[in-house]
């Protein structure tokens, strides 16, 4: 259903990113069926794309910058998969539109002020694994430098039950709603620690042991660390290591804050999300589910850590 261009425009970007970020699931599925990934090896044999992931970007891409000409998207995938023009574009209206209430600070927002970052395939090393449920596709909204909307999408939630509905989509506004899903908290009496599963270090693990955590679950993707934050799967997100970007943060960050938990880099400072900031978030990520004292933990991360971890 057409939006009604008197909304505020974050509320109409989010539900159309819900839409776009839901069909772009259904291309990274159609693209695993048919089994030809056509993977290539980016940074390094740990850092992989795919097809989907470049079908995916396209899509989202070009789709969002039809509806939303003048927003600053920045995707993960290469030029070629950057070109507005390059993908076939999906009408978002064609989907029930969501109902997102915007807060009344976020509510006059003009398209020029807004930074899109799109990861279209998180998780690509599972993905190539056959670890579906790792995948999601990240389309996060920041205005003034700060995450304050995202969609995390989930194309194979559910792959494991025949029969259930395939694929989910949550979506959070910083200072407003999160819909898609119920939220959780995490059990009392344990501190649950998710990490990277494919790009672990000494650091990462020294990290770790220092908040002393009871159990570990190494998984793929930050879309998927957070999701378990969400779900009361996990407490903690820690990952100090440089290798997770702006695409890989902003959806997770702004719907788990929506939810009221707390994403940083290791050493609590808030990561930056302006157009012009380096992709890399060089000093880690460190995330709360709600109800969790962050603080506490920055102060657990031990000082070397910290130190091997320049911006
Ligand atoms: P992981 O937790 O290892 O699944 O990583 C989360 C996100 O950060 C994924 O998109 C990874 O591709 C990315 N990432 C983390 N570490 C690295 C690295 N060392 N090199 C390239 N990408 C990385
Ligand atoms: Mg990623
Ligand atoms: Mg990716």
């Amino acid at each position: 259903m057409a939006l009604a261009q008197n909304m505020p425009v974050l509320s109409r970007l989010v539900s159309s990113s819900v839409a776009i970020a839901n069909h772009a699931g259904g291309i990274i599925r159609e693209i695993l069926k048919k089994g030809e990934l056509g993977i290539v090896e980016k940074e390094n044999a740990r850092d992989l794309q795919t097809e989907a992931d470049r079908a995916a970007q396209r899509c989202i891409i070009s789709s969002l910058s039809k509806c939303f000409p003048k927003i600053t998207i920045i995707g993960e995938e290469g030029e070629e998969e950057t070109q507005v023009t390059s993908g076939k574009i999906f009408d978002p209206d064609l989907m029930p539109a969501v109902n997102v209430k915007c807060p009344s600070n976020l509510s006059s927002l003009e398209e020029e002020e807004i930074v899109v970052w799109v990861d279209p395939l998180d998780g690509t090393a599972e993905f190539t694994q056959g670890l579906l449920d790792h995948v999601t596709v990240l389309i996060g909204i920041a205005y003034s430098g700060k995450a304050v909307g995202g969609i995390i999408h989930q194309p194979y939630f559910n792959y494991q039950n025949p029969g259930a509905e395939l694929g989910r989509t949550v979506w959070g506004v910083v200072g407003g709603d999160v819909g898609g899903m119920p939220l959780v908290s995490p059990p009392e009496g344990k501190l649950i620690v998710t990490t990277t599963r494919s790009h672990s270090s000494s650091t990462v693990n020294d990290a770790i042991s220092a908040v002393s955590p009871t159990e570990v679950l190494r998984v793929g993707g930050a879309g998927h660390k957070v999701m378990l934050l969400l779900e009361g799967k996990a407490h903690l997100y820690v990952f100090a290591s440089p290798g997770c970007k702006k695409w890989d943060t902003c959806a997770p960050q702004a719907v788990l804050e929506a939810a009221g938990g707390v994403l940083t880099d290791i050493k609590g400072t808030p990561i930056p999300y302006y157009s012009t900031a380096p992709h890399r978030n060089s000093t880690g990520v460190l995330a709360s589910a709600a109800g969790i004292p962050h603080d506490e933990y920055v102060n657990k991360i031990p000082q070397h850590v910290k130190d091997n971890l320049k911006a």
